[in-house]
């Protein structure tokens, strides 16, 4: 029986893993490429429920940057305001939140190896020794290609940067822009990171625009150029999201978790909340393979059950407003408007789970 896991990447899924792991006693190492851990984390964004971080169990608070009540989604001349009396979202300062992370796995006893970029060889001798190998390797995984997983056959092309001394004055909000002039596909988003600073972000599918080229374009909009509120830019930076789930994500005794298995929400991209719960998940498939023999391909299964209508249904809401362009999502703000919506989202929405929402709305409608 094998009891030691190899986790290839250092981000919040591998990390989680490794922590959940070593919290059941198993002995697992994480490989990271970079020199330290985070070290290109803020590549990324780091907007997160506030209920979806609470079934992590990561101690975030002193990741917190800013805290977020509301959202205006703009199309055309048409916005829609949703603002909840509650937190929503907080903003993490990403690295920090990696580090958080790495600290949390070590204390439970996984070791976290750093400036490693494991490749196909180590990975055929860590199978030939009976590891337990898991691909947390991000969205372009060397493990998938290597163990020959389903691709994921959709990515987003993402620049972002800070604007400082902005002089915006919405401090809680973030303002998010549907426009296939600039975002083709996807979208473009302001959020405040308090004290006079703004990250201004794009996305755009991948085989449209270029995706610097896409924020240069949408930073001439005079909504946007509202929204940013002046200020200098500094810290630009380009990345990838995967959108779509891989159709396996288990093999012998293989796994994949996070951006790697494609558990990231199509909607908005955000990928910490899925790909942490199903790190979850997969310590449990994992365990209960060393405790009582079970086949660690359940793992596939199990977080489907849990999470796979819910990604389906981001998958679905996306592919409807990438379909619908500008104009479409123009009309379709104004009709959740006039049908009373931006009051039951600001009551019921939920970032990760729009199927609670869906129930909610059958069962109750918008009376309430
Ligand atoms: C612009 C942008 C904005 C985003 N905003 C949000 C947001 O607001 N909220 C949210 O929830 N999500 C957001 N996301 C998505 C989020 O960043 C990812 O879903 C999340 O980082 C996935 O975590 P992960 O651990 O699965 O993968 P990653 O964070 O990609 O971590 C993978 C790690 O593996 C390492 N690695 C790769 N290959 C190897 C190798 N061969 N050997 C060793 N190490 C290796 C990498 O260095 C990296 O550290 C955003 C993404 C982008 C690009």
């Amino acid at each position: 029986m094998v009891n030691d896991v190899v986790i290839v990447g250092g981000g919040t899924s591998g990390l989680i893993l490794a922590r959940e792991l070593g919290r059941r006693g198993i002995e697992a190492t994480v490989f990271e490429s970079e020199k330290k851990i985070g070290d290109k984390a803020d590549k990324a964004s780091g907007i997160l429920s506030a209920s979806g971080l609470s079934k992590l169990g990561i101690g975030f608070s002193d990741a917190v940057v800013n805290s977020l009540y509301g959202a205006s989604l703009h199309a055309g001349r048409r916005s829609l305001h949703v603002r909840s009396e509650k937190i929503q979202a907080y903003v993490l300062d990403r690295i920090r939140l990696a580090e958080i992370c790495s600290r949390e796995a070590v204390d439970a006893g996984a070791k976290v190896v750093t400036g490693r970029r494991i490749g196909t060889e180590e990975l055929e001798r860590f199978s030939s020794e009976g590891k337990i190998i898991v691909g947390a390797d991000g969205g372009l995984s060397t493990v998938a290609r290597w163990a020959k997983f389903p691709p994921i056959e959709n990515h987003v092309l993402t620049f972002k940067a800070l604007f400082e001394k902005s002089d915006r004055t919405l401090e809680d909000e973030v303002d998010l822009f549907f426009s296939e002039r600039f975002a083709t596909g996807f979208f473009g988003w302001a959020v405040p990171y308090g004290r006079g600073i703004v990250e201004l972000g794009i996305g755009t599918r991948s085989g449209s625009w270029n995706s610097a080229e896409a924020f240069r374009r949408m930073l001439r909009e005079d909504s946007v150029k509202e929204a940013v509120g002046g200020g200098k830019m500094t810290d630009s930076k380009a990345s990838i999201i995967p959108i779509g789930m891989r159709s396996k994500t288990a093999k012998g005794n293989v796994l994949l978790v996070g951006d790697a298995a494609g558990q990231v929400k199509a909607t908005t991209g955000g990928g910490i909340i899925f790909g942490g719960a199903c790190a979850m998940i997969a310590a449990e498939a994992v365990a209960r393979h060393i405790d009582n023999g079970k086949p660690i391909e359940d793992y596939d299964s199990m977080w489907r059950k849990l999470y796979g209508k819910d990604l389906s249904m981001h998958r679905f809401i996306h592919a409807y407003y990438s379909r619908a362009g500008e104009a479409g999502i123009e009309k379709l703000l104004w009709v959740l408007d006039v049908l009373g919506m931006g009051n039951f989202l600001s009551k019921y929405g939920d970032m990760d789970r729009p199927s609670a929402m869906v129930k909610r709305f059958f069962l109750r409608g918008l009376a309430d």
